[in-house]
């Protein structure tokens, strides 16, 4: 979180379309802080997507002349997206995967963690910690929530109003 997951994602796909490439770039319909049909950075760059409803609903839209296609917040498709990726990849598609890697109590998030293994490479971002400033892998939120981290819930989507990036010595929500 904070961390430019989804700028990087959105410089790779302008990468692949400058080069002729034909992309798809698909949204879980939960996020929907760029508005629908649209992946945004925190700087205001963005690119077009599609916003599905589960991991099984992308494959229908890979058509013919698609060779790249990028999944944003990917934590919002949960496991099954696994083996949609793998799928994809199989094919001889470029797959391009941004996400969360740990839920906001610390804890391994998957998909990512399974994909992260599966992928040929993997590039780890990581945001600033709002307490000190050193490298934050991690983030907390900031308004109580009842449901199971693991399980993306519209209540999840936030920003900044919601969450905060921090580092391993403030992984805590109380500021130390
Ligand atoms: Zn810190």
């Amino acid at each position: 979180m904070f961390a430019g997951k989804s700028t990087e994602l959105v410089r790779r796909v302008e990468r692949a379309r400058i080069a002729g490439r034909g992309t798809l770039v698909v949204a879980h319909d939960l996020d929907v802080r760029s508005g629908a049909g649209r992946v945004a950075t925190h700087s205001g760059l963005g690119v077009d997507s599609v916003s599905v409803a589960d991991a099984a609903a992308i494959v229908p839209l890979v058509t013919a002349g698609l060779t790249l296609v990028a999944v944003d917040e990917a934590q919002f498709f949960g496991p099954a997206l696994v083996d949609v990726v793998q799928g994809l990849a199989d094919d001889g598609l470029d797959v391009v995967v941004a996400g969360l890697t740990v839920t906001f109590d610390g804890q391994p998030f998957e998909p990512l963690p399974s994909l992260m293994a599966l992928a040929e490479s993997v590039t780890r971002l990581t945001a600033v910690c709002v307490v000190c400033g050193r490298d934050a892998a991690y983030h907390v939120r900031l308004v109580p929530d009842d449901g199971d981290p693991r399980v993306a819930s519209p209540t999840h989507v936030g920003g900044a109003e919601t969450y905060e990036a921090r580092c391993r010595a403030h992984r805590s929500p109380g500021r130390q």
